[in-house]
């Protein structure tokens, strides 16, 4: 437990530009270029209220000049992030799909609780089966989501942008209602390093709507970020107020 008022180190981790670009603005963050010289990985830095803030976006990449996303950058990216900047607790903000079959809308913010699980890691061999779901904790954030009135779900991560009809049979089987593509990866490498994990995840499209999700994705791209940022600033100063 982190005590109130003392210098909170927060390690903001984001996969693409243009969801990172309304939160650096908000909390008026400074580009400090790339924290490895041999991966794109990108740093933001500043302060809030004494309290000191990271914000790293995996970059965009050189062969494809598309940002990098998915687990394989976010992994290393929480490696980088963690062992340089040591923070006290490591934050995924992104944008993810959501399911009405949840009552979830275009723009809904959701706090992960209380897992993040992968659905496309399939491995049907006792005990295999539930290391490949992973059940990676997450910070118990429910005085904050009832604070500020955000909804909470299990995050479910794959390296798809579409789901396979194996994926939504596992995403169903834990009632994930956050699909995204890096929250898993970043909370292992958190766990490992036994740091508070939370997911912020704005929604840009429904998975189990009627629109093609990439459409939907980029429609709503903009105002899911604004969101985003939104949220993810009162969830800091909720924290720098009450503590980890
Ligand atoms: N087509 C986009 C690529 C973004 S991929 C483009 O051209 O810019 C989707 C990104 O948003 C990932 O980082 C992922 O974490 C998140 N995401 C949003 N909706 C998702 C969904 N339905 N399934 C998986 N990831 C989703």
């Amino acid at each position: 437990m982190q005590s109130k008022n003392s210098n909170i180190r927060f390690l903001i981790i984001m996969a693409m530009h243009d969801e990172a670009k309304p939160l650096i603005n908000a909390m008026k963050l400074n580009e400090q270029g790339r924290i490895n010289p041999n991966y794109t990985i990108e740093h933001y830095s500043g302060q809030t209220s004494g309290h000191t803030i990271d914000l790293i976006v995996n970059g965009r990449c050189s062969v494809y000049n598309v940002d990098q996303i998915g687990t394989q950058v976010s992994t290393l990216c929480a490696h980088l992030g963690i062992e340089k900047f040591n923070p006290n607790i490591v934050i995924n903000a992104g944008t993810a799909g959501g399911f009405n079959s949840d009552n979830a809308t275009i723009g809904d913010v959701y706090l992960s609780y209380p897992a993040i699980n992968y659905h496309d890691r399939r491995i049907n061999i006792p005990d295999f089966k539930e290391y490949g779901i992973g059940q990676y904790p997450a910070y118990n954030c429910s005085t904050i989501t009832k604070a500020l009135g955000l909804r909470t779900g299990i995050v479910t991560t794959g390296n798809s942008l579409d789901y396979t009809e194996q994926d939504m049979a596992m995403i169903k089987s834990y009632n994930g209602v956050v699909k995204d593509m890096e929250a898993a990866a970043i909370a292992w490498v958190a766990q490992q390093h036994s740091i508070p994990f939370l997911a912020i995840k704005s929604k840009t499209d429904i998975v189990d709507g009627e629109h093609p999700t990439e459409r939907e994705f980029l429609q709503n791209l903009h105002i899911a970020s604004e969101n985003l940022a939104r949220q993810a600033v009162k969830v800091i100063d909720w924290l720098t107020k009450e503590g980890i």
